[in-house]
Protein backbone atom coordinates (compact mmCIF):
# COMPACT_ATOMS: atom_id res chain seq x y z
CA UNK A 1 0.00 0.00 0.00
CA UNK A 2 2.47 2.60 1.45
CA UNK A 3 5.45 2.53 -1.43
CA UNK A 4 6.58 5.33 -0.31
CA UNK A 5 8.21 4.18 2.46
CA UNK A 6 11.85 5.73 3.16
CA UNK A 7 13.15 3.48 5.79
CA UNK A 8 12.42 0.34 7.39
CA UNK A 9 13.24 0.09 11.63
CA UNK A 10 13.78 -4.14 12.17
CA UNK A 11 13.12 -5.11 15.64
CA UNK A 12 13.25 -8.57 16.61
CA UNK A 13 11.74 -9.71 19.58
CA UNK A 14 11.93 -12.54 22.18
CA UNK A 15 10.02 -11.88 25.33
CA UNK A 16 10.52 -8.34 25.58
CA UNK A 17 7.15 -7.43 27.41
CA UNK A 18 9.18 -5.16 30.01
CA UNK A 19 11.16 -3.07 27.35
CA UNK A 20 9.21 -2.69 24.25
CA UNK A 21 7.02 0.13 24.93
CA UNK A 22 10.11 2.40 25.81
CA UNK A 23 11.73 1.15 22.43
CA UNK A 24 8.73 1.87 20.68
CA UNK A 25 8.61 5.11 22.25
CA UNK A 26 12.48 6.27 21.66
CA UNK A 27 12.59 4.68 18.15
CA UNK A 28 9.31 7.14 17.04
CA UNK A 29 11.40 9.98 18.71
CA UNK A 30 14.01 9.40 16.95
CA UNK A 31 12.51 8.53 13.45
CA UNK A 32 9.72 11.65 13.60
CA UNK A 33 12.73 13.77 13.60
CA UNK A 34 13.85 12.90 9.75
CA UNK A 35 10.43 13.99 8.38
CA UNK A 36 10.26 11.27 6.18
CA UNK A 37 8.09 8.59 5.49
CA UNK A 38 9.12 5.35 7.58
CA UNK A 39 7.91 2.08 9.26
CA UNK A 40 8.25 0.57 12.11
CA UNK A 41 8.71 -3.62 11.78
CA UNK A 42 8.58 -5.40 15.11
CA UNK A 43 9.25 -9.14 14.64
CA UNK A 44 8.14 -11.34 17.24
CA UNK A 45 10.05 -14.41 17.27
CA UNK A 46 7.28 -16.55 19.14
CA UNK A 47 7.56 -14.78 22.34
CA UNK A 48 5.40 -16.39 25.34
CA UNK A 49 4.57 -13.05 27.03
CA UNK A 50 2.69 -10.15 26.52
CA UNK A 51 5.13 -8.43 23.85
CA UNK A 52 3.00 -9.14 21.28
CA UNK A 53 -0.01 -8.20 22.12
CA UNK A 54 1.73 -4.73 23.99
CA UNK A 55 2.66 -3.78 20.12
CA UNK A 56 -0.86 -4.91 18.23
CA UNK A 57 -1.93 -2.12 21.12
CA UNK A 58 0.96 0.04 19.44
CA UNK A 59 -0.09 -0.19 16.25
CA UNK A 60 -3.76 0.33 16.65
CA UNK A 61 -2.68 4.07 17.58
CA UNK A 62 -0.15 4.16 15.10
CA UNK A 63 -0.26 3.22 11.52
CA UNK A 64 3.70 3.42 11.13
CA UNK A 65 4.04 0.09 13.45
CA UNK A 66 3.88 -3.45 11.66
CA UNK A 67 4.82 -6.42 13.39
CA UNK A 68 5.22 -10.13 11.81
CA UNK A 69 4.47 -12.88 14.72
CA UNK A 70 6.33 -16.03 14.28
CA UNK A 71 4.11 -19.47 14.95
CA UNK A 72 7.23 -20.32 17.74
CA UNK A 73 11.15 -19.13 18.07
CA UNK A 74 12.98 -19.49 15.18
CA UNK A 75 15.63 -18.00 16.74
CA UNK A 76 17.12 -13.75 16.49
CA UNK A 77 18.94 -14.18 13.09
CA UNK A 78 15.70 -15.52 11.26
CA UNK A 79 13.61 -13.12 12.77
CA UNK A 80 15.87 -10.25 11.13
CA UNK A 81 15.77 -12.24 8.12
CA UNK A 82 11.91 -12.18 8.14
CA UNK A 83 11.89 -8.23 8.47
CA UNK A 84 14.08 -8.05 5.44
CA UNK A 85 11.88 -10.14 3.39
CA UNK A 86 8.66 -7.79 4.33
CA UNK A 87 10.82 -4.31 4.95
CA UNK A 88 9.89 -1.93 2.16
CA UNK A 89 12.16 0.87 3.01
CA UNK A 90 14.59 2.27 0.75
CA UNK A 91 17.37 1.94 3.85
CA UNK A 92 16.75 -0.72 6.24
CA UNK A 93 17.80 -0.38 9.94
CA UNK A 94 18.49 -3.09 12.32
CA UNK A 95 17.96 -2.60 15.97
CA UNK A 96 18.29 -5.05 18.94
CA UNK A 97 14.79 -4.75 21.06
CA UNK A 98 16.52 -4.12 24.22
CA UNK A 99 17.95 -0.43 24.05
CA UNK A 100 21.46 -1.88 24.03
CA UNK A 101 22.04 -0.37 20.46
CA UNK A 102 21.12 3.39 21.22
CA UNK A 103 18.51 4.70 18.97
CA UNK A 104 19.76 8.17 18.60
CA UNK A 105 22.86 6.76 16.12
CA UNK A 106 20.11 5.63 13.07
CA UNK A 107 20.59 9.63 12.50
CA UNK A 108 24.39 8.75 12.34
CA UNK A 109 24.23 6.46 10.06
CA UNK A 110 21.75 7.80 7.83
CA UNK A 111 23.86 10.58 7.32
CA UNK A 112 26.09 7.70 6.10
CA UNK A 113 23.91 6.29 3.95
CA UNK A 114 23.13 9.30 2.38
CA UNK A 115 26.86 9.85 1.49
CA UNK A 116 26.45 6.67 -0.49
CA UNK A 117 27.69 4.05 1.60
CA UNK A 118 25.38 1.04 1.41
CA UNK A 119 26.41 -0.78 4.39
CA UNK A 120 26.68 1.28 7.65
CA UNK A 121 27.40 -1.15 10.56
CA UNK A 122 27.81 -0.28 14.46
CA UNK A 123 31.13 -0.73 15.89
CA UNK A 124 31.35 -1.06 19.73
CA UNK A 125 33.61 0.99 21.57
CA UNK A 126 32.95 -0.18 24.77
CA UNK A 127 30.03 -2.65 26.43
CA UNK A 128 28.55 -1.26 29.42
CA UNK A 129 26.42 -3.61 31.96
CA UNK A 130 27.21 -7.07 30.36
CA UNK A 131 29.21 -9.67 31.94
CA UNK A 132 33.09 -10.70 31.66
CA UNK A 133 32.09 -13.59 30.38
CA UNK A 134 30.40 -12.34 27.57
CA UNK A 135 33.18 -9.51 26.74
CA UNK A 136 35.45 -11.80 26.33
CA UNK A 137 33.95 -14.27 24.89
CA UNK A 138 32.74 -11.99 21.90
CA UNK A 139 36.40 -10.67 21.46
CA UNK A 140 37.38 -13.88 20.97
CA UNK A 141 34.94 -15.09 18.71
CA UNK A 142 35.36 -12.21 16.38
CA UNK A 143 38.82 -12.19 16.39
CA UNK A 144 38.85 -16.05 15.67
CA UNK A 145 36.24 -15.65 13.23
CA UNK A 146 37.91 -13.39 11.23
CA UNK A 147 41.12 -15.53 10.71
CA UNK A 148 38.76 -18.72 9.75
CA UNK A 149 37.53 -16.77 6.71
CA UNK A 150 37.93 -14.43 3.62
CA UNK A 151 35.37 -12.39 3.74
CA UNK A 152 35.72 -9.06 5.54
CA UNK A 153 33.29 -9.50 8.95
CA UNK A 154 34.15 -6.31 10.74
CA UNK A 155 34.83 -7.49 14.57
CA UNK A 156 33.04 -6.16 17.31
CA UNK A 157 30.13 -5.28 15.20
CA UNK A 158 26.61 -6.98 15.97
CA UNK A 159 23.34 -6.68 14.01
CA UNK A 160 22.36 -3.53 14.63
CA UNK A 161 23.13 -1.65 11.43
CA UNK A 162 22.01 0.24 7.83
CA UNK A 163 21.71 -1.09 4.48
CA UNK A 164 20.29 0.11 1.28
CA UNK A 165 17.46 -1.22 -0.88
CA UNK A 166 19.94 -2.98 -3.22
CA UNK A 167 21.81 -5.13 -0.66
CA UNK A 168 18.32 -5.93 1.06
CA UNK A 169 17.16 -7.38 -2.07
CA UNK A 170 20.43 -9.67 -2.29
CA UNK A 171 20.05 -10.62 0.82
CA UNK A 172 16.53 -11.86 0.17
CA UNK A 173 18.00 -14.01 -2.84
CA UNK A 174 19.86 -15.91 -0.26
CA UNK A 175 18.51 -18.81 1.09
CA UNK A 176 20.75 -20.61 3.38
CA UNK A 177 19.11 -22.22 6.53
CA UNK A 178 21.93 -21.80 9.45
CA UNK A 179 22.35 -18.00 8.84
CA UNK A 180 24.79 -15.61 10.20
CA UNK A 181 23.36 -12.41 8.79
CA UNK A 182 25.91 -10.03 9.61
CA UNK A 183 28.50 -11.64 8.09
CA UNK A 184 26.16 -12.51 4.96
CA UNK A 185 26.02 -8.61 4.80
CA UNK A 186 29.37 -8.39 4.41
CA UNK A 187 29.80 -10.89 2.13
CA UNK A 188 27.49 -9.16 -0.64
CA UNK A 189 30.46 -6.84 -0.88
CA UNK A 190 29.03 -3.83 -1.09
CA UNK A 191 30.55 -0.30 0.29
CA UNK A 192 30.84 -0.53 3.89
CA UNK A 193 31.09 1.73 6.20
CA UNK A 194 30.45 2.08 10.01
CA UNK A 195 29.51 4.52 13.17
CA UNK A 196 30.77 3.92 16.66
CA UNK A 197 28.48 3.77 19.54
CA UNK A 198 28.77 2.62 23.21
CA UNK A 199 26.55 -0.71 23.89
CA UNK A 200 24.38 -0.04 26.83
CA UNK A 201 23.12 -2.11 29.78
CA UNK A 202 19.90 -3.97 28.78
CA UNK A 203 16.90 -1.32 29.71
CA UNK A 204 15.12 -4.18 31.28
CA UNK A 205 14.56 -7.58 30.92
CA UNK A 206 16.86 -10.59 31.01
CA UNK A 207 19.34 -11.62 28.26
CA UNK A 208 17.62 -13.75 25.53
CA UNK A 209 20.19 -15.39 24.52
CA UNK A 210 21.89 -18.01 27.08
CA UNK A 211 25.29 -19.97 26.61
CA UNK A 212 22.87 -22.61 24.30
CA UNK A 213 21.84 -19.57 21.64
CA UNK A 214 25.30 -18.28 22.01
CA UNK A 215 27.04 -21.28 21.27
CA UNK A 216 24.77 -22.13 18.52
CA UNK A 217 25.68 -18.78 17.20
CA UNK A 218 28.94 -18.73 17.09
CA UNK A 219 28.99 -22.31 15.62
CA UNK A 220 26.90 -21.43 12.65
CA UNK A 221 28.89 -18.03 12.02
CA UNK A 222 31.87 -20.88 11.83
CA UNK A 223 30.62 -23.24 9.96
CA UNK A 224 28.84 -20.71 6.97
CA UNK A 225 31.93 -19.36 6.31
CA UNK A 226 34.77 -21.46 6.97
CA UNK A 227 35.89 -24.88 6.49
CA UNK A 228 39.03 -24.90 8.40
CA UNK A 229 37.64 -26.82 11.15
CA UNK A 230 37.27 -29.71 8.91
CA UNK A 231 40.88 -29.31 7.47
CA UNK A 232 41.87 -29.85 10.98
CA UNK A 233 41.21 -33.41 10.72
CA UNK A 234 44.04 -33.44 8.07
CA UNK A 235 46.72 -31.40 10.06
CA UNK A 236 45.84 -33.46 13.43
CA UNK A 237 46.68 -36.63 11.11
CA UNK A 238 50.02 -35.62 9.86
CA UNK A 239 51.02 -34.58 12.97
CA UNK A 240 50.07 -36.73 15.23
CA UNK A 241 51.02 -39.52 12.40
CA UNK A 242 54.34 -37.87 12.58
CA UNK A 243 54.86 -38.03 16.46
CA UNK A 244 53.63 -41.60 16.51
CA UNK A 245 56.19 -42.92 13.83
CA UNK A 246 59.27 -41.62 16.40
CA UNK A 247 57.60 -43.53 18.53
CA UNK A 248 57.55 -46.63 17.01
CA UNK A 249 61.31 -45.87 16.11
CA UNK A 250 62.07 -45.58 20.04
CA UNK A 251 60.26 -48.79 20.55
CA UNK A 252 62.17 -50.47 18.45
CA UNK A 253 65.20 -49.32 19.51
CA UNK A 254 64.74 -50.51 23.08
CA UNK A 255 63.50 -53.77 22.06
CA UNK A 256 66.45 -54.36 19.58
CA UNK A 257 69.32 -52.90 21.61
CA UNK A 258 68.69 -52.67 24.96
CA UNK A 259 67.79 -54.37 28.03
CA UNK A 260 64.68 -52.27 29.15
CA UNK A 261 61.48 -54.22 29.90
CA UNK A 262 58.90 -52.37 27.90
CA UNK A 263 55.68 -52.00 29.73
CA UNK A 264 52.31 -51.57 28.68
CA UNK A 265 49.19 -51.71 29.57
CA UNK A 266 49.32 -47.74 30.76
CA UNK A 267 50.81 -46.40 27.53
CA UNK A 268 48.44 -48.28 25.49
CA UNK A 269 45.67 -47.09 27.39
CA UNK A 270 46.51 -43.48 27.36
CA UNK A 271 47.62 -43.50 23.94
CA UNK A 272 44.17 -45.19 22.64
CA UNK A 273 41.62 -42.71 25.12
CA UNK A 274 43.60 -39.99 23.42
CA UNK A 275 43.64 -41.15 19.98
CA UNK A 276 39.63 -42.16 20.16
CA UNK A 277 38.97 -38.46 21.70
CA UNK A 278 40.64 -36.60 18.68
CA UNK A 279 38.52 -39.20 16.29
CA UNK A 280 35.26 -38.73 17.83
CA UNK A 281 35.82 -34.68 18.06
CA UNK A 282 36.47 -34.44 14.19
CA UNK A 283 33.71 -36.91 13.67
CA UNK A 284 31.72 -34.36 15.56
CA UNK A 285 32.86 -31.49 13.41
CA UNK A 286 32.33 -33.09 10.30
CA UNK A 287 28.81 -33.82 11.76
CA UNK A 288 28.16 -30.19 12.07
CA UNK A 289 28.69 -29.61 8.61
CA UNK A 290 26.70 -32.67 7.25
CA UNK A 291 23.48 -31.32 9.61
CA UNK A 292 23.89 -28.24 7.56
CA UNK A 293 23.80 -30.19 4.18
CA UNK A 294 20.70 -31.84 5.38
CA UNK A 295 19.17 -29.03 6.55
CA UNK A 296 19.53 -27.26 3.27
CA UNK A 297 18.30 -30.16 1.38
CA UNK A 298 15.03 -30.62 3.65
CA UNK A 299 13.74 -27.46 1.83
CA UNK A 300 11.51 -26.23 4.56
CA UNK A 301 10.44 -22.25 5.21
CA UNK A 302 12.91 -20.38 7.11
CA UNK A 303 9.80 -19.07 9.86
CA UNK A 304 6.16 -19.49 9.70
CA UNK A 305 4.19 -16.07 10.07
CA UNK A 306 0.77 -16.64 11.64
CA UNK A 307 0.10 -12.96 12.22
CA UNK A 308 0.76 -9.87 10.51
CA UNK A 309 -0.57 -6.67 12.12
CA UNK A 310 -0.13 -3.21 10.64
CA UNK A 311 -0.68 -4.55 6.91
CA UNK A 312 -4.36 -3.10 6.12
CA UNK A 313 -6.33 -5.99 6.90
CA UNK A 314 -5.41 -6.90 10.53
CA UNK A 315 -9.32 -6.54 12.11
CA UNK A 316 -10.22 -9.09 9.88
CA UNK A 317 -7.14 -11.72 10.26
CA UNK A 318 -5.82 -12.18 13.87
CA UNK A 319 -8.35 -11.78 16.45
CA UNK A 320 -6.62 -14.08 18.48
N1 LIG B 1 15.96 -12.33 20.15
C1 LIG B 1 15.09 -12.96 19.27
N2 LIG B 1 15.00 -14.33 19.30
C2 LIG B 1 15.73 -15.10 20.16
C3 LIG B 1 16.63 -14.45 21.05
C4 LIG B 1 16.72 -13.06 21.01
O1 LIG B 1 14.42 -12.31 18.47
O2 LIG B 1 15.58 -16.31 20.15
C5 LIG B 1 16.07 -10.85 20.10
C6 LIG B 1 15.91 -10.15 21.45
O3 LIG B 1 14.56 -9.88 21.72
C7 LIG B 1 16.71 -8.88 21.21
C8 LIG B 1 17.83 -9.35 20.30
O4 LIG B 1 17.37 -10.54 19.69
O5 LIG B 1 15.97 -7.89 20.54
C9 LIG B 1 19.13 -9.59 21.03
O6 LIG B 1 18.91 -10.44 22.13
P1 LIG B 1 19.52 -10.13 23.57
O7 LIG B 1 19.50 -8.67 23.82
O8 LIG B 1 18.80 -10.96 24.57
O9 LIG B 1 20.99 -10.66 23.40
P2 LIG B 1 22.30 -10.03 24.07
O10 LIG B 1 22.26 -8.56 23.81
O11 LIG B 1 22.24 -10.37 25.50
O12 LIG B 1 23.42 -10.71 23.33
MG1 LIG C 1 20.79 -7.32 24.24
Amino acid sequence: MQTDIRYTVIVPMFNEQEVIAETYARLKQVMDTLGEPYELLFVDDGSRDRTASIVKEISRNDPCVRMLGFARNFGHQVAITAGMDYAEGDAVVIIDADLQDPPGVIVQMIDKWKQGYDVVYGKRLKREGETWFKKTSAHMFYRMLKSMTSVDIPVDAGDFRLIDRKVCDVMKSLTERNRYVRGLVSWTGFRQTFVEYTREERWAGDTKYPLRKMLRFAVDAIASFSYKPLKLAAYLGFVLSLLSFVYILVIVYQRLFTDTTITGWSSIVAINLFFNGIVLIILGIIGEYIGRIYDESKGRPLYIIWDKTGYGEESADNAG
